[in-house]
């Protein structure tokens, strides 16, 4: 299987920011086949915003060289065996009397659109962790982050 490295950053990165709706929306338009008008509609969010979440995610898909052909199925194929793992990942961000702070480094974000932004630049070995933890899970070939191992 092609290690999407580049796709795998976007996905851990809307993790530890909490951003789980955007890892769910991927999952249904790659894995369960809804449009994006369904998506956002259960989701409550903008077709616009679903689209550019897709497309983002595509866009990385591209970037670990994989055909614009293929970058769908193997998307898909991505997202159903990290979808769990992806879910599970803890959030780094947490609300304290209305506000995003940031538990590693204390910072205010300034809102939910730039939750992705602070974990990409400001902490970047810890997506780079997070995407290590899920390429050694993959590798395992234990879908669900369990091991394979019996008892
Ligand atoms: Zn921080």
């Amino acid at each position: 299987m092609v290690t999407l490295r580049n796709a795998l950053r976007v996905l851990s990165t809307w993790s530890l920011a909490g951003l789980y709706e955007r890892v769910h929306a991927v999952y249904w338009y790659y894995c369960e086949g809804a449009s994006v008008k369904e998506v956002a509609d259960r989701l409550g969010r903008g077709r616009l915003e679903v689209r550019g979440w897709i497309q983002r995610l595509q866009d990385s898909a591209i970037r670990d060289c994989v055909h614009r052909a293929r970058a769908h199925v193997l998307l898909q194929r991505l997202l159903q065996r990290t979808y769990v793992d992806l879910l599970g990942t803890q959030s780094i961000l947490y609300i304290e009397d209305g506000y995003v702070r940031c538990a590693l480094c204390g910072r205010p974000i300034p809102g939910r659109s730039w939750a992705a932004y602070h974990v990409s630049r400001k902490h970047p070995k810890l997506v780079d962790r997070a995407v290590d933890r899920v390429v050694a899970r993959l590798r395992s070939g234990a879908p669900d982050g369990r091991s394979n191992r019996l008892g």
